[in-house]
């Protein structure tokens, strides 16, 4: 007789999934170029006043029974344009000081990228957080990601995608967004491709890549 087995969500597993994308971006450490430009002397992604950890309820899970680390978003309303997927919820942590790398969220883990979803739905590459474009470090620094960093990010969300539709919906949405900002201020989207390469992508197409 043959034994079936289900697909196990990989949220249901974060110790793994941790695991599997724990590398840094880059060689250098971004966060010691971002934050002599950021008045309260830490990386603006680790600083609540410019970046409101989102997670999801999984992972809220797991720091409750795991770690100090986390605890509920303490801070001012949340703003209107920060329109939260149903599925992710807003954390706060103790901050860059006290940080623990091994249960940084995903979205510690993935800052500054999103996964970029074609109009055609193809899950391509890394798109960028363009509301960082003058903070980050990383945007003018893209050659400088590394190789097995790109690997770990697509890997890990093909993973995610292939159990949770819901979830590839929202980074559908998000990167057709990101489609309609870039075409409304005239610039490129920049995109590392998941075969390796950089491209800037002129929106208000299908994006169709080679
Ligand atoms: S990802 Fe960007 S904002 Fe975060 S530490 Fe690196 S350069 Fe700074
Ligand atoms: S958990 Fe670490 S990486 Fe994530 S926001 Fe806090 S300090 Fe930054």
């Amino acid at each position: 007789m043959v034994k079936l087995s289900f697909p196990v969500s990989p949220l249901s597993d974060l110790k793994t999934l941790y695991a599997k994308f724990n590398l840094p971006i880059s060689s250098v450490d971004c966060g010691e170029k971002c934050r002599l430009n950021n008045p309260n002397g830490v990386p603006f992604c680790c600083d609540i006043h410019y970046a409101i950890p989102a997670v999801y309820p999984q992972e809220k899970a797991y720091f409750k029974t795991n770690t100090e680390l986390w605890f509920d978003y303490q801070g001012a309303a949340i703003p209107d344009e920060l329109d939260l997927p149903e599925n992710l919820l807003f954390m706060q942590c103790l901050g860059a000081s006290r940080c623990q790398r091994e249960f940084r969220s995903l979205s510690c883990r993935q800052f500054p990228f999103y996964p970029y979803v074609t109009s055609d739905y193809r899950f391509l590459g890394l798109g960028l957080e363009w509301e960082f474009k003058d903070k980050c470090w990383i945007f003018e620094n893209v050659r400088l990601v590394s190789p097995d960093y790109r690997y770990q990010f697509i890997q890990v969300y093909d993973e995610i995608f292939a159990f949770h539709q819901e979830i590839f919906d929202n980074y559908a949405e998000h990167s057709a967004i990101a489609r309609k900002i870039h075409a409304g201020i005239g610039e490129n989207l920049l995109l590392l491709h998941r075969n390796g390469r950089n491209y800037r992508l002129k929106t208000g197409n299908n994006l169709r890549m080679p």
